[in-house]
């Protein structure tokens, strides 16, 4: 009988959890990213192309099609040097999209004895994890809204790959039918509002974060962004597609009050909350399933600025 009941139960659970992420997946996510062959993703270098085609892979995996064109990789250039952003889609019922992002480039190494890779885990592998994390949840799903994925270069430059991307003429028919984007930025580490908490930027500008609180499942909470101060809003990916006037605004996770990991050494996959994300990446996908054309259509009022 005992041998029955767990039976049961394990049953009962794997139905349950059998399409949520996996933690040792957004580990598995994040060390390779972060892993020291990575040397720190910087614009410009093999390790960089390589870390854009492992999204790509990824991408692959989740049966998505390519934003134009045949590939995922979208060539640019900065300053004479060729680099990738990584953009998929997901055809929904509607031509109506959420689109997810967030950057993967990171600052490289420096030239001191020891180690000397920045291996960003928290910035911005979380972030991509999460983006890759919502594809892997919804790949065998039929959504109403149709996804757009995207996965950011040379952010740490200056944004300049979420700008070269928001400008591609090609993608132009992609962006007119983004609804929202959710820019993903530093999850890694619990915030200042304790465990299964984000912040917004720009949350004063927009009701996307009300709009999510009201559909949140399992005690997700956004919160505002506490560092206002700090301009958050247009120093992030977000702000090039807030220029297109998409709703934009980057969710992230991070204390700024003790982040001292933030440009160090030492952002690798030790500082990873990997519970704490993993039950952040499924609790954004469980209310992101709830949403369809009708009941999520979120708005910018009057305060916010296109041109800056
Ligand atoms: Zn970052």
């Amino acid at each position: 009988m005992k041998k029955v009941i767990s039976i049961v139960l394990i049953a009962q659970s794997f139905l349950a959890f059998a399409q949520d992420i996996s933690k040792e997946r957004v580990v598995n996510i994040i060390s390779t990213l972060a892993s020291d062959e990575m040397k720190g993703r910087k614009f410009g270098t093999p390790e960089n192309d390589r870390s854009a085609e492992y999204i790509a892979q990824e991408f692959k995996k989740n049966n998505l099609s390519y934003c134009y064109g045949d590939s995922y990789l979208i060539p640019f250039e900065y300053k004479g040097q060729k680099g990738y952003n990584v953009c998929a889609i997901k055809k929904g019922k509607s031509e109506q999209s959420l689109a997810f992002s967030a950057h993967f480039d990171h600052i490289g190494t420096n030239n001191k004895e020891g180690d000397n890779i920045y291996n960003g885990a928290d910035d911005d592998a979380s972030g991509v994890s999460t983006v890759i994390g919502l594809a892997d949840y919804f790949k065998d799903k039929k959504t109403d809204f149709s996804m757009v994925f995207m996965a950011f270069n040379a952010e740490e430059i200056g944004l300049i790959g979420s700008k070269a991307l928001s400008e591609n003429q090609n993608l132009t028919p992609v962006f007119n039918n983004i609804k929202v984007l959710f820019n993903f930025e530093m999850l890694a580490t619990e915030s200042q509002f304790g465990k299964n908490a984000v912040f917004m930027t720009g949350d004063e500008f927009s009701d996307f974060d009300e709009l999510i609180n009201a559909n949140a499942v399992n005690g997700l909470k956004v919160y505002p962004d506490p560092y206002q101060g700090q301009q958050l809003f247009y120093r992030s990916d977000n702000v090039n597609f807030v220029k297109r006037k998409i709703i934009a605004h980057s969710i992230s996770t991070v204390d700024m009050n003790k982040a001292f990991h933030y440009h160090a050494v030492n952002d690798d996959i030790n500082i990873v909350d990997a519970d704490n994300l993993t039950s952040i990446i499924n609790n954004f996908a469980k209310t992101i399933e709830k949403f369809n054309t009708k009941n999520f259509q979120p708005k910018y009022n009057d305060k916010v600025k296109y041109d800056f």
